[in-house]
């Protein structure tokens, strides 16, 4: 028996995973030696994977989804313009994402050989679309945008940036791995059913709740499967369109128990009270004086000294910040307004300290 205990998310406020759902944990467990890598041998969790694919299309807003459950979103996006390359026959190929895209795109055009073209946000954090535009050329062969930026939780216009991509005939990839499954609930077009987009990054293993690792990956079409398929005579299947080649039952298994039993209605309640939590600290921390970032999403930031977060770091609290140096706070479903108020009193002890002392506060 090892010695170690695994982390509680007890003062965790920076991550973008969460405690997996008790059937999440079940089902993955029963799974574990399942291999959807090699479906002709493991039929069982290979008949699961489709399942949690369509699934997941439910969820997207596309009635025969294909793709496949990777190891993450950042997987996901890189099979997403692994797909665009081998799709296109261009010489030297460019593609369009906003700033405010994960960072596995980057990893992404390093390992296919791909010139990222970097555009900006607007004052809202939102892809402009027109800096898009005025960067797309011959050499294109995708644009993406980004539902539920990781930094703001912003959205993108997707029905903008899909009608680009189409005017160009370029492949329109959305990701979504971290707003997934918190935007069916809200006002925002972001799916295949809203927008002629191509590819979808949707991650199970975050807000989704199921074990990781668990990313999704979904195609409009089987081609576009097909473009990064690879022969693989050892397995009975003889061939596999995934990044990884050995892959997680747990992560797909536990993917289908959650989808099953918490698709729509227990995602929409945990979609309102993480937001109202969000809402709720957004104003705690203005009432403060400090200047918030208004959220859109179950995400909060807000400008605080290097002094206060470090501070709150040694309190125990597990905080984060943007590129802007920003504290940014995710409010997933682990996080509870107890838990909050518990920050909050913390937040306040650290600045009735630094008053004490005389040191400058954050506002
Ligand atoms: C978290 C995240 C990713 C990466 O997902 P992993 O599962 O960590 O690989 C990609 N895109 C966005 C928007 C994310 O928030």
């Amino acid at each position: 028996m090892i010695e170690a205990e695994p982390q509680s998310y007890d003062r965790v406020l920076s991550s973008m995973c969460t405690d997996p759902h008790p059937s999440a944990v079940a089902a993955a467990n029963r799974f574990l030696g399942s291999n959807p890598g090699d479906p002709a041998t493991f039929p069982a969790i290979a008949d699961l994977e489709s399942r949690a694919i369509d699934l997941l299309g439910e969820i997207t807003g596309i009635d025969t989804a294909h793709g496949y459950i990777a190891s993450g979103g950042t997987e996901a996006n890189i099979q997403a313009m692994h797909v665009a390359r081998n799709c296109a026959s261009v010489e030297s190929p460019t593609v369009i994402v906003p700033e405010s895209a994960h960072v596995s795109f980057h990893k992404a055009a390093e390992l296919l050989d791909v010139t990222i073209e970097v555009t900006p946000v607007d004052e809202n954090g939102q892809a402009d679309v027109d800096a898009m535009r005025e960067r797309v050329g011959e050499e294109t062969i995708m644009v993406v945008g980004v539902a539920g930026t990781t930094e703001y939780g912003r959205v993108d216009p997707i029905p903008e940036i899909a009608e680009l991509a189409a005017t160009y005939d370029v492949h329109c990839h959305v990701d979504a791995a971290w707003g997934g499954f918190f935007l069916p609930f809200t006002d925002y077009s972001w799916n295949f059913a809203d927008a002629a987009i191509d590819s979808l990054t949707i991650d199970p293993h975050k807000v989704g709740r199921a074990a990781i690792p668990a990313g999704g990956f979904l195609v409009r079409a089987p081609a576009m499967l097909d473009a990064v398929r690879f022969d693989a005579p050892y397995l009975e299947d003889g061939s596999q369109p995934t990044l990884g080649g050995t892959r997680s039952g747990a992560g797909v298994a536990s993917t289908v128990a959650v989808l099953s039993e918490l698709w729509p209605d227990t995602y929409r309640h945990e979609f309102e009270r993480c937001m109202g939590n969000a809402t709720w600290l957004a104003d705690a921390l203005s009432e403060r004086g400090f200047d918030v970032v208004a959220p859109e999403l179950p995400l909060v930031v807000a400008d605080v000294s290097e002094r206060t977060f470090t501070a709150l770091r040694d309190h125990g609290w597990r905080i984060s910040r943007t590129r802007a140096d920003e504290l940014r706070i995710v409010c997933m479903p682990h996080v509870t307004r107890e838990q909050l108020s518990t920050f909050l009193d913390d937040v306040d002890v650290v600045r009735e300290s630094a008053i004490t002392r005389g040191q400058a506060g954050d506002s």
